[in-house]
């Protein structure tokens, strides 16, 4: 395993990271002048990292991509990490509906939906999960049935994050209820404003509406938004699902809660010392950074894999699994940290950090659950690296 980048990469990184410390300069100016509301100042950002040639860049140029080498790739998320950025809005187009158009798509829906993906012109949501089809996802009930040159869809999907400002949804629905369960389910594109679409904000444990209940009552869609073969869409949701977890690992931003924490502990005094003082507090601090620099050299070994044309394998789960667990104890941490701080509510003068130890906490729950749950990642690994027996219908 070699882990030095070559010159040219090196030289690539300088380029990237003196254009991004121009690009940040002038996003907070236009910032601070009062640029737009959170969503607006994230299609400002994604715009002008695609305008620079720094965004879809494992993409085909035909469709407004880079093409880029996987080190050229993963050295701009890590710079941008390393940098703190703001983050992209269309992150689901971006990580998951694009790279399934560009698999899979028909050359029509590459031409029609990838170039307004990078944009940021066409905001993506996924439609896969459903009352009682999460981790057992190919039992999902949402009915489509093919009449002429269109489908007309009934039924509820639930947590899809963003829908409710989402223009398009990458969506799953059973298309043959009397075939094996993964046998008989497409792969649609769904225009959000479609007449029969109802979406329903949830409020989620740290007070933020981000996900949805999403309501389909004789939705149209027509055939041409079909991804692959009828009722093969089981396949194409597979790729989906790991283009989803190789996209969780982030150790760069596991790094800036890492600086942070130890900023916190730094600060807070307890009694006639610092938190940073403590045995107990140190030691764990230094036990994240182990385990941090464990994940960092797991994605190296999936990069070397990758680039030597052999797949990373159950790595994407082993690396999600440690990832979210990671930002969990690093937020429980954060907690313990702040002390009585840590009840003060968000909006209180004497908040701590502006709140972001206990939004942290909430998020981080979530972190084990999105993409796959944390006891189906233990599934993955158990059958993947120790070959224990397959789990019932996984
Ligand atoms: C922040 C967040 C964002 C999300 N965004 C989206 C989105 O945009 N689109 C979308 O479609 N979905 C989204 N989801 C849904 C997510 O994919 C599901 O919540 C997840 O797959 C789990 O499904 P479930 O909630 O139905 O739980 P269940 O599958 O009902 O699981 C309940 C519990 O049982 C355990 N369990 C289930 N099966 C097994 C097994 N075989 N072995 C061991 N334990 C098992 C689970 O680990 C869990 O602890 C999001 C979820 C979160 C938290």
């Amino acid at each position: 395993m070699d882990l030095t980048f070559s010159v040219q990469d090196e030289a690539f990184r300088a380029r990237f990271r003196a254009w991004l410390e121009e690009a940040m300069a002038e996003y907070k100016e236009v910032m601070r002048a009062g640029g737009g509301n959170p969503l607006e100042q994230s299609r400002v950002w994604q715009a002008k990292l695609y305008e620079a040639g720094y965004l879809g860049m494992a993409w085909p140029r035909a469709y407004g991509g880079q093409e880029a080498s996987l080190t050229e790739q993963v050295i701009v998320s890590e710079e941008l990490a390393r940098a703190k950025a703001p983050g992209t809005i269309n992150t689901i187009g971006l990580t998951i509906a694009g790279p399934t158009i560009v698999q899979h798509g028909t050359e029509a829906q590459k031409q029609r939906f990838l170039p307004k993906i990078l944009t940021a012109e066409e905001l993506w949501c996924q439609g896969f999960s459903e009352p009682g089809a999460g981790s057992d996802l190919p039992a999902l009930r949402t009915r489509a049935e093919l009449k002429d040159d269109h489908f007309v869809v009934n039924g509820q999907k639930v947590w899809t994050s963003g829908a409710f400002f989402s223009n398009w949804c990458a969506l799953l629905v059973r298309t043959d209820p009397s075939a094996p369960k993964r046998k008989g389910i497409t792969y649609l594109l769904c225009d959000m404003k479609s007449p029969g679409i109802e979406v329903r904000p949830l409020r989620n444990a740290g007070g933020g509406s981000h996900f949805c209940e999403v309501f389909f009552d004789d939705v149209k869609i027509p055939r041409e938004n079909m991804v692959g073969e009828l009722h093969g869409g089981w396949q194409i949701a597979r790729s989906t699902l790991e283009h989803e977890r190789s996209g969780l690992s982030g150790v760069i931003a596991l790094e800036g809660n890492l600086e942070r924490l130890w900023q916190l502990a730094s600060t807070i005094q307890r009694g006639d010392h610092k938190a940073i003082d403590e045995v107990m507090v140190r030691h764990q601090l230094v036990q994240m950074w182990f385990e941090k620099e464990g994940l960092r050299y797991l994605g190296f070994r999936n990069l070397s894999a990758q680039i030597s044309g052999s797949g990373a394998g159950v790595s994407g789960s082993l690396g999600k699994l440690v990832n979210s667990q990671l930002r969990q104890k690093m937020a429980s941490l954060g907690l313990e940290i702040a002390g009585p701080l840590a009840s003060v509510a968000k909006k209180s003068p004497h908040v701590l950090d502006r709140g972001r130890w206990q939004a942290g906490y909430f998020d981080a729950l979530g972190y084990s659950i999105g993409g796959g749950t944390s006891e189906i990642m233990h599934n993955a690994i158990a059958e993947g690296v120790l070959g224990l027996p397959h789990s019932a219908d996984q």
